[in-house]
């Protein structure tokens, strides 16, 4: 290419070239030429921009202005000035450009070459570029803001809630989060929980271990959400009840097992004390239903016994001593004794018995008994009282408390089939907050009967039932009905009974009965001498059960009474007023159909103010009878009686005191 050539393409480039290229005389800055490109971008025509120096064409928009840029022309072949320069626009405008400088060598000397590119565009787009950042980084700024107040809410939420919140790891079990509340709940710092990966398996109470470790492991796997209800030792030893509930959570740290911690002890409590007080009620309920069923059995079965007793014992009484017959009466006789004690027996633990309360010393019945029991638990057991001579009295029937003695006598000796130590005793003892039986006796002084052997002892199990009603743990040997008996007896007393025993450490029974102020107690009225007294006073005689009136009002008038019979209340009111005599006795049946005993003895009474009333009867559902009858001219005789029983009740009331129950 020659240099015509490069002198023509070179003009040929200033013309066409789409950056404004302005030639300008570097020693004074003046303009000498501009292509078409400068006068489109500065709207300017070519002779106003030949008047302008660059320092007006130009502008510095920091820095040093144009002057310099020239200056280093002088020196420099070719410089780039990226930033900071703008391009006047006529209208008082500006463009912004990027500027080439070039130094050119013309014949007249040097000349700069100023090739300015609009970057508008470009400064736009970094413009908004800048300004995206800005508003990207105060976003970021605000989100960082919004988090900080996010975790601090969570925290005071944490803080506030009144459960435990805690995070651990699934695979391991090792807590990694608990809140501040952990401490509260089990006296160990959030730092212990975290510290080992068995603090919770550690913790678990060791009856709740296996299930709640087994249920969480198999939860985790299915991923399910799970809530599990269990005890957790505390630091000072206390079994906490908590309500945990959990779900698997993805986290920064990978899935996490998330969850909190209720304590629900006082719930618990509260559940407990309910379902004791039903399973208590179910036992009443039961034993209500058994004693009306005992009663009702009873009932007939006195009857029935009074005849079978009543006949054997005329027999018995009639047969010459050599009569070959006489064995047999007396076996039917003996036979109907025990049937009569079984009677009794049903009778108490379904607390119908008619009682024949008075104010006894435990002490004194144990002591007149202690012969008796001795025989009774043999040789092979050692057998000990320990009697407190000063037991304050208590109010109960003599024969029940015997009955008591003995079934706990009984079982205590059955438990030591190879031996062992039997220790009766009694002491005076203050029931109060704190005593076992608190929660079923008034706070008072009760005196106590204490029955323990070294014998088997029992599980807990056996423990809980042993009050039932025919539970037994004897096979076909035990009726189940001795301590049912005991139960009955002390209950109707305003008593209770309390048991302690554990397996192979034998078993203690404490019978708590109220102590009652009064004198020292009087065992009860001897029998009255020789055989059975008889008398010539009038009696009415009330019983609905014909062959039971009859054997009475033959035993009646064997012993000399006159006997006036009714069969039932209204016929013995209608007898009462037709009698022209006196009456000095009524005897009646308790319970007979329609009136019963005592609105007899009422009705009878109205008419004949001063007349003795003796009842008779096996059981009542009357209340105030079977806490004994009034005292004054009211008497009780147990059924089945003997004719010889009777003679002698009745002889007892007509002279005055009440007799022997
Ligand atoms: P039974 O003696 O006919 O079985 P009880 O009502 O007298 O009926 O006693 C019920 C159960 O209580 C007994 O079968 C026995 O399991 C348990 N029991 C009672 N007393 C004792 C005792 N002193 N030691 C161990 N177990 C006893
Ligand atoms: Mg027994």
């Amino acid at each position: 290419m020659t240099t015509a050539d490069t002198q023509e393409l070179g003009l040929t480039l200033f013309e066409e070239i789409g950056d404004a290229a302005v030639v300008a005389d570097p020693d004074t800055a003046r303009v000498v030429e501009v292509n078409p490109a400068a006068r489109r971008l500065t709207g300017m025509p070519r002779p106003l921009l030949l008047r302008l120096t660059l320092d007006e064409l130009f502008r510095a928009d920091r820095g040093a202005g144009m002057a310099h840029l020239l200056r280093a022309l002088r020196a420099t072949q070719t410089f780039h000035a990226q930033d900071g320069y703008s391009l006047r626009r006529a209208g008082a405008d500006w463009v912004p450009v990027n500027l080439t400088l070039t130094r050119l060598h013309a014949e007249a000397g040097p000349l700069g070459l100023i090739l300015a590119r609009d970057v508008t565009d470009r400064r736009r787009a970094e413009d908004e570029l800048r300004r995206a950042n800005a508003e990207l980084e105060r976003r970021v700024a605000d989100r960082t803001a919004d988090l900080r107040g996010a975790a601090a809410t969570y925290e005071r939420l944490v803080h506030s809630l009144d459960v435990v919140v805690w995070e651990a790891d699934p695979a391991s079990g090792r807590f990694t989060f608990v809140g501040p509340q952990a401490e509260a709940l089990l006296g160990f710092p959030p730092a212990a929980w975290l510290s080992s990966p068995t603090f919770w398996a550690d913790r678990l109470h060791p009856d709740d271990r296996d299930r709640c470790v087994a249920l969480r492991r198999e939860h985790v796997r299915a991923g399910a959400d799970h809530r599990l209800e269990y005890r957790l030792a505390a630091a000072d030893g206390r079994a906490v009840w908590v309500e945990d509930r959990a779900r698997l959570a993805p986290s920064p740290a990978g899935v996490r097992l998330a969850g909190t911690l209720r304590d629900v002890t006082r719930r618990r409590a509260a559940e407990e004390a309910r379902a004791a007080l039903e399973e208590r009620l179910r036992q009443a309920q039961k034993l209500e239903a058994v004693g009306r069923l005992a009663g009702g059995i009873a009932h007939d079965f006195n009857n029935l016994l009074t005849v079978i007793n009543g006949y054997a014992e005329l027999l018995v009484g009639d047969l010459p001593a050599d009569d070959p017959r006489r064995g047999a009466a007396e076996a039917v006789l003996d036979a109907g004794d025990r049937a009569a004690r079984l009677t009794r027996q049903l009778l108490a633990f379904g607390r119908r018995q008619v009682l024949a309360p008075v104010v006894l010393s435990l002490t004194e019945v144990v002591a007149s008994a202690e012969g008796m029991l001795r025989r009774l638990v043999g040789e092979d057991v050692s057998f000990a009282t320990a009697l407190d001579p000063d037991l304050p009295p208590v109010e109960a029937d003599p024969g029940q408390i015997e009955q008591v003695v003995l079934n706990l006598v009984v079982n205590a000796r059955e438990a030591m089939p190879t031996g062992g130590a039997l220790t009766v005793s009694t002491r005076a003892v203050e029931v109060g907050p704190g005593h076992p039986a608190a929660g079923e006796l008034a706070p008072d002084w009760y005196a106590e009967l204490t029955v323990s052997d070294t014998g088997a002892g029992m599980t807990d199990e056996v423990r809980a039932r042993v009050f039932e009603p025919f539970f037994t743990t004897k096979g076909g040997k035990g009726t189940g009905l001795g301590l049912a008996t005991v139960f009955g007896v002390v209950k109707q007393s305003g008593g209770h009974v309390l048991v302690d025993s554990a397996v192979g450490a034998g078993t203690t029974f404490r019978v708590l009965l109220p102590a009652v102020a009064g004198g020292a107690a009087e065992g009860p009225a001897a029998e009255p001498a020789g055989a059975s007294r008889g008398g010539a006073e009038t009696v009415l005689l009330v019983e609905d059960e014909g062959q039971v009136r009859r054997i009475a009002r033959s035993a009646l008038e064997a012993a000399g009474y006159a006997v006036v019979e009714a069969s039932d209340g209204p016929g013995a009111v209608a007898v009462a007023a037709a009698h022209p005599g006196p009456i000095d006795l009524v005897v009646t049946d308790v319970v007979m159909p329609g009136m019963g005993g005592r609105a007899v003895a009422e009705a009878v009474r109205r008419g004949r103010p001063g007349v003795k009333v003796l009842y008779v009867s096996g059981y009542t559902d009357d209340a105030v009878l079977r806490h004994g009858v009034g005292g004054g001219a009211d008497a009780f005789l147990q059924k089945p009686f003997t004719p010889r029983s009777l003679a002698e009740k009745v002889r007892a009331v007509l002279d005055g005191g009440s007799g022997p129950a």
